[in-house]
């Protein structure tokens, strides 16, 4: 009964845009932003030669920048309940440095309750509706953190071997992703039991440290890395004796930003290319299942190696793109739209 739901690739592949607010001295600045309504955003696009120009890309969903992180994670709901019946589930943040990906996965950095972004709306939804059911099945919900920096995966929960504390571990690994039988894609890293949206919250905070540990004011490489934050889902069914797994991967992506090669070299260039390479390949592997092209160009990255369980098949995916509104953005903002438009 869980898994015979069989539905259209397409309609599993899902596209929202969020714009994000202007502020400061931007506030009354000019836009890129010409219009939006509840499924199209019209953006300014001026030619070569200096004309203006307008360009509208459709999605599923806009959100506007008076949208709240509720109003957003309203619409998220029924995919993130649908792990409990056993589907596998991607949900990423695409767009440039800025532009709001973290805001929307995450939160602000002073986190308050309405400020909660999907992450932790999603854990606390799983929690709440898999203790509904507890008569029925008996679920066990675990997360890992993982983070991919220039094609390599690291474990932002790893603990120090000796001392079992928290943050701790800081060699990257070429940790083995694969497809297996249980559905935990990266064995080697540590996937912790959690229970309440505190203990959520607390993981969090430890992967965020982890992760910052090698960010300078100079060099924030959260912008540069991918941050992973998957969801793992048992079932056991109380009558049955059955048991489903299913896995939820929460992304928030790189910058999606091109440099100027001409002005970045050494470790920036060498960032730039793996980021490009990556989000290329994601923009790829989802591109061919909206066709239902019968290749699916999964092992181009590290990345959509990670995803692979959660993108096509009877899997669901979401993909947020996060539009700034400044003007200065503009020539960002319409490769985001572009790039969203091939898999919407
Ligand atoms: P990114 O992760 O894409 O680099 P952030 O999420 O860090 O961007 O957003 C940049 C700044 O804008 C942050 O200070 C963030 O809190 C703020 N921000 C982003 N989106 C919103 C929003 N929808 N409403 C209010 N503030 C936002
Ligand atoms: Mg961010």
């Amino acid at each position: 009964k869980l898994y015979n739901q069989v539905q259209d690739l397409k309609g599993n592949i899902r596209v929202y845009c969020r714009v994000r607010p202007q502020f400061g001295a931007q506030l009354n600045s000019l836009s890129c932003v010409d219009n939006i309504d509840d499924r199209t955003i019209t953006v300014l696009a001026p030619t070569k030669n200096g004309k203006e120009g307008r360009k509208s890309f459709t999605f599923n969903k806009i959100f506007s920048p008076s949208a709240t992180q509720a109003e957003v994670f309203s619409d998220t709901q029924p995919l993130i309940r649908s792990v409990l019946d056993g589907f596998n589930v991607c949900i990423f943040a695409y767009g440039q440095t800025g532009s709001g990906k973290t805001h929307t996965m995450s939160g602000p950095k002073e986190l308050t309750e309405e400020g909660l972004g999907v992450n932790y709306r999603a854990l606390g939804d799983l929690f709440e509706l898999s203790n509904q059911r507890k008569e029925t099945i008996s679920y066990e919900i675990s997360v890992q953190m993982l983070e991919i920096y220039n094609e390599q995966v690291k474990d932002l929960l790893a603990t120090d071997s000796v001392t079992k504390r928290y943050p701790l571990y800081l060699t990257y690994v070429y940790l083995e992703c694969y497809i297996s039988q249980s559905g935990i894609n990266v064995p080697d890293a540590n996937l912790v039991r959690v229970s309440s949206t505190s203990d959520v919250i607390n993981l969090m905070n430890l992967g965020q440290k982890n992760r910052t540990v090698f960010s300078t004011a100079m060099n924030d490489r959260s912008s540069r890395s991918h941050s992973c934050l998957t969801v793992h889902v048992q079932g056991k069914d109380l009558t049955s004796g059955n048991v489903l797994h299913a896995s939820m991967h929460l992304v928030d992506l790189a910058g999606s930003e091109r440099v100027d090669k001409s002005e970045v070299t050494g470790d920036r260039l060498k960032e730039a290319q793996h980021i490009n390479k990556s989000l290329a390949a994601l923009g790829d592997v989802i591109a061919s299942l909206a066709s239902k092209s019968s290749h699916v160009p999964y092992r181009n990255s590290k990345l959509t190696q990670l995803l692979q369980d959660s993108l096509g098949g009877q899997a669901k995916t979401l993909m947020f793109v996060h539009i700034a509104p400044e003007y200065e953005a503009h020539g960002e903002t319409l490769s985001t739209l572009k790039f969203a438009e091939r898999v919407a």
